[in-house]
Parts: C-alpha cells; structure tokens; sequence
C-alpha cells in the first residue's frame, strides 16, 4: 500500500538514492521542498541540472571545472612542476584550503581496490603519465587517502613513474595536531614515528 500520492512518494524515492539519506530524512527533505514556494523549487531542480550540465572535467588535471582548463591549472602563478595527486575534488578543496601548496594538482576519481574491481585503468592513471612524460614535471606528491587502497594506489603509481626519473614523494602521516598520543591509534603512532623529521 502507498502511503503517499505518486509524485510525493517520487521525490522521497530520489532523496533516498542519496549517500548518508535515510528513509526519515528523505521525507523531512521531500516534506521540507513542497512548504517551499514553486519558484524556490524550480531555483534548486535548476541548480542541480545546471551543474551537471556545465561541468566538465579539467583536460590538464581532470578536476571538476566549467571551463576547458580549470582556474587552478590556468593560474601562472602555479608551479606546474610540481603535481599533487589526489583521490577525488573534495581531497583538491580540502587541500586548497590550506594555502600551503603551490603546486598544481591530478584528480584520479578514485583509488585501486581490488575488492571492488577498480583497476588502475579505471582511475585516470594514464592521464597523470601523459603529464609526466610532457618533461615539465620534477616531483608528483601522492596525497591519496592513508587507507588499504589508496596505499596501493600510491606504490603502484610511484613504481609506473619511476622509469621517468621524477621524483616521486608521499604526503606524510602522523599524530593529529592538537590530539594527545595516548589516544592515537598504534598504525598511526608507528607511521609517525617512521616518519619523522628533524627538528
Ligand atoms: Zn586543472
């Protein structure tokens, strides 16, 4: 039996496809548009269609962009010889935010996991070699997540990269700042310690 009209019970169903939205919230969303005023509705439904039609896919570092190259790539005052990678343009946002790298970056859309038959040809893998061999690159910086995956993203992309002679580097992974060590994890205290630098 369906407890809501057709179109309600539509809406509600496309909340739901959403990651992190559950049943409940999906309603709450659903019940929260149709209290809106129709032109608010149609701004929103706007919003969604204009950003998946005006994005692209930067050709230089496969970011999100609505231009061919993207503001960060386009910028001169970047250092195009220096290449961060990352797993995905929240990772790129999150970087940014810093305002520590100046560098340009490379988006892979993913990591390698076999588990659910993500292959390197599946990550734009070959698009970063392209970069690499242009000859302009002296140093990638693999900034990919420091979980199983993006591990083995890491050493199979430093090992592709290698025969090139640029130096390949690897974002370092420590103790938070601000946390207390009694409280780190023993992977993440063994990797600081590893890792260490001299003072
Ligand atoms: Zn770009």
């Amino acid at each position: 039996m369906e407890y809501f009209a057709a179109p309600l019970q539509n809406l509600i169903e496309e909340f739901e496809k959403l990651p992190g939205i559950g049943s409940k919230t999906a309603q709450r969303l659903a019940f929260y548009v149709l209290n809106q005023p129709v032109e608010k509705a149609e701004k929103f439904a706007h919003a969604i269609v204009h950003a998946k039609k005006s994005l692209c896919y930067c050709k230089e570092c496969q970011n999100l962009s609505d231009k061919e190259v993207c503001n960060i790539c386009d910028n001169p005052g970047r250092d195009k010889s220096v290449i961060c990678v990352m797993e995905s343009p929240k990772d790129v946002l999150q970087m940014e935010r810093t305002n520590e790298f100046k560098g340009v970056y490379h988006v892979l859309h993913g990591a390698i996991s076999p588990m659910d038959n993500i292959g390197p040809d599946d990550i734009r893998i070959k698009e970063l070699v392209a970069r690499v061999t242009s000859g302009e690159v002296q140093e990638v910086i693999m900034a990919t997540n420091p979980n199983l995956e993006g591990e083995t993203t890491a050493m199979y992309i430093s090992k592709l990269l290698k025969p090139f002679g640029v130096k390949v580097t690897r974002i370092a992974h420590g103790v938070p700042v601000g946390g207390e060590l009694e409280f780190a994890d023993e992977v993440t205290l063994s990797k600081a310690m590893q890792w260490r630098v001299e003072l």
